[in-house]
């Protein structure tokens, strides 16, 4: 399978060059050329298959001949070192929790096998690879640890001084290794700037190759697909057309579940559930795309004005509104209404929504009232923990720490201060 620009002008690529390269030359989005539906027999089965196998198939076509098969197979086997139970809500409705990762982030599965490719991908090159990310808190943390000693690619995180968690910073300050924490005085913004402007600098660019880990990169994107299979395997036997809710902020994850619908899996209808960030639920509505500054929330991960993967959501449907309608409805809730469903749901069923999973759950919710025969399933991406600020208050009980986390928290920060883009552009060159 070969990948294409959605800008249309660059040329096609093997799986290898657009994960090393991120984005295409003519700054499209890179999409696979053609996909096939995988065969019946293995939907019909899929629950005596293994997760690592499903994985294999799921992503082998995507990667070609760019990795021998034995390697991918490590690597998948080492990106899915850790669970994604399914846990019961209330009647028809359950929850995916994405969040028992290194980093307790849903971002750590494609954090992980992007780096265990790229490291394998440059392995017999001489050039060493930047990842250059900018982070307003839970990437930055998942791509350091999936990046995290991996040869011959150093990672520099670029994140807004005194603007992310406690926690979040020590993810990302106290790894040590191959990663770099810079501490910029400003914004998340400022952050965007100034990786945009590395990836624009010639000096830069002359001697290293630099590249993005955020969900734009194929490796990230693609193996989100997996959570749906997953869900899929564990949820047939309810023998009720399923539908799935995915809290959405740059629509990765959502674009990947979607993906997976058209390659065969039998999942009847998405639902895409945002904050008041709602350019994709107007679009639905109204037939009309208008990007929007994003504004903030307490499900701050989601907090996006103009979704970078919507793009790809439209190109599944050749831009036909009409046709992506049939698969997708779209919802936006605000802060009041996320505060009173994780009160709600603690009190009723005594299970811990984080601000994302809330959003993920009011949209299901929504959606099962009109269609009362399906199953639904809404992903929870982010452990109440990290949001404890809020959760904690709200339910009135404190959430206990995991102990992989107390870990990180007790480390020594280390991090380089910047306030300007020429302080970072002398740390790159150099
Ligand atoms: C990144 C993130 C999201 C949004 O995922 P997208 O793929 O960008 O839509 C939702 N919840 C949490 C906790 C996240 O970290």
């Amino acid at each position: 399978m070969k990948f294409k620009s959605l800008n249309k002008k660059s040329k096609k690529v093997k799986f290898s060059e657009a994960v090393i390269s991120g984005l295409a030359p003519d700054k499209g989005l890179y999409f696979p050329d053609k996909y096939e539906k995988l065969n019946i027999d293995f939907y019909n089965n899929i629950e005596k298959y293994s997760d690592i196998d499903i994985a294999y198939k799921v992503l082998s076509p995507f990667v070609g001949d760019c990795i021998p098969k034995s390697i991918l197979k490590k690597i998948i086997s080492e990106t899915l070192s850790f669970q994604f139970p399914i846990i019961h809500i209330e009647k028809n409705i359950c929850t995916m929790e994405l969040f028992h990762g290194p980093t307790f982030a849903f971002k750590d599965v494609g954090a992980r096998f992007m780096a265990r490719c790229l490291g394998f991908l440059n392995s017999n090159k001489n050039n060493n690879v930047t990842v250059l990310v900018a982070t307003s808190g839970d990437t930055g943390g998942a791509v350091a640890d999936g990046f995290l000693g991996v040869k011959g690619i150093n990672v520099v995180i670029l994140y807004p001084k005194g603007k992310v968690s406690d926690i979040q910073e020590k993810q990302i300050t106290t790894l040590g290794k191959n990663i770099t924490a810079i501490e910029v005085k400003g914004t998340f913004d400022d952050c965007q700037e100034m990786v945009k402007s590395a990836f624009l600098d010639q000096e830069i660019i002359s001697n290293q190759t630099l590249t993005s880990a955020n969900s734009i990169n194929i490796a990230r994107w693609l193996p989100q697909m997996l959570y749906y299979f997953f869900a899929f395997k564990l949820l047939k036997n309810k023998n009720k057309p399923i539908v799935i809710s995915v809290p959405s902020g740059n629509f990765g994850n959502l674009c990947a579940g979607i993906l997976s619908k058209k390659i065969g899996l039998p999942i009847d209808h998405f639902i895409a559930s945002t904050n008041i960030n709602d350019v994709i639920p107007i679009y639905l509505s109204s037939g009309k795309y208008t990007s929007k500054k994003s504004k903030e929330t307490i499900s701050n991960a989601m907090d996006v004005g103009d979704p970078s993967n919507f793009i790809r959501i439209l190109k599944i449907y050749d831009n036909n509104l009409d046709k992506l309608k049939k698969d997708l409805s779209s919802y936006s809730f605000n802060d009041l209404k996320t505060i009173n469903t994780i009160k709600e749901v603690y009190d009723i069923n005594k299970y811990i929504l984080d601000p994302h999973g809330a959003v993920g759950y009011l949209g299901l919710k929504k959606y099962l009232k009109y269609n009362p025969n399906n199953f639904g399933l809404f992903m929870e991406t982010a452990h109440p923990v990290k949001f404890s600020k809020i959760v904690e208050k709200v339910i009135d009980k404190k959430i206990p720490i995991p102990e992989r986390l107390k870990r990180s928290i007790v480390k020594k920060k280390k991090s380089i201060e910047i306030s300007k883009y020429e302080e970072l552009r002398n740390f790159l060159i150099v």
